[in-house]
């Protein structure tokens, strides 16, 4: 399935942030997922799809269309399309506390840890402490499943990790050094 938010073909799974239960996931390409979790300016040009995006079924689609639609409040169509839209309270909700915060230069480096506070560094070896249902991709990843070679994000709630051949971000909350 090609990219909801901009039609790319390859894609990967992707948590929707903050993390619900059950998680929801989206397959999205590279460059989406280093957008949701990066709070660089967006390129509007390449993200085609967000008219139909902001409507979809899918609740994190819809979400992740949103945060982009504000990073795009300089444009007007994008504001226009921001005042169509309906999104229910709960949805809604999620879709602001996930807006990225801004970046900030001279902010001190927050060191990513692992559900007891270990820190975890690039490369480490992890277990997952629960099962994590990575909907888009059609399995369950079990709670003692060990993920290897870690990938650190810019954010130290997220790491990115293979399981069952698939790279997928995983929420630190539900990680233990192994
Ligand atoms: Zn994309």
């Amino acid at each position: 399935m090609p990219c909801p938010l901009c039609a790319a073909p390859d894609t990967r799974a992707y948590t929707v942030l903050p993390t619900r239960t059950p998680a929801d996931i989206v397959m999205l390409c590279a460059a989406c997922i280093h957008d949701a979790t990066h709070a660089d300016p967006l390129d509007a040009a390449r993200l085609g799809l967000l008219r139909d995006a902001i409507w979809s079924e899918d609740a994190g689609v819809q979400v992740l269309a949103w945060r982009s639609l504000r990073r795009l409040s300089e444009h007007a169509w994008a504001t226009d399309l921001l005042e169509q839209v309906w999104l229910d309270e709960a949805v809604s909700a999620w879709a602001e506390a996930g807006l990225p915060a801004p970046t900030e230069t001279d902010a001190p480096t927050v060191p990513t840890l692992d559900s007891n506070g270990t820190p975890l560094a690039e490369g480490d070896a992890v277990t997952l402490i629960k099962d994590l249902d990575v909907k888009g991709a059609g399995f369950t990843a079990k709670r003692g499943t060990l993920v290897k070679n870690i990938h650190l994000t810019d954010d130290p709630g997220l790491v990115e990790g293979r399981v069952s051949g698939m790279v997928i971000v995983l929420k630190t909350d539900f990680l233990k050094r192994a």
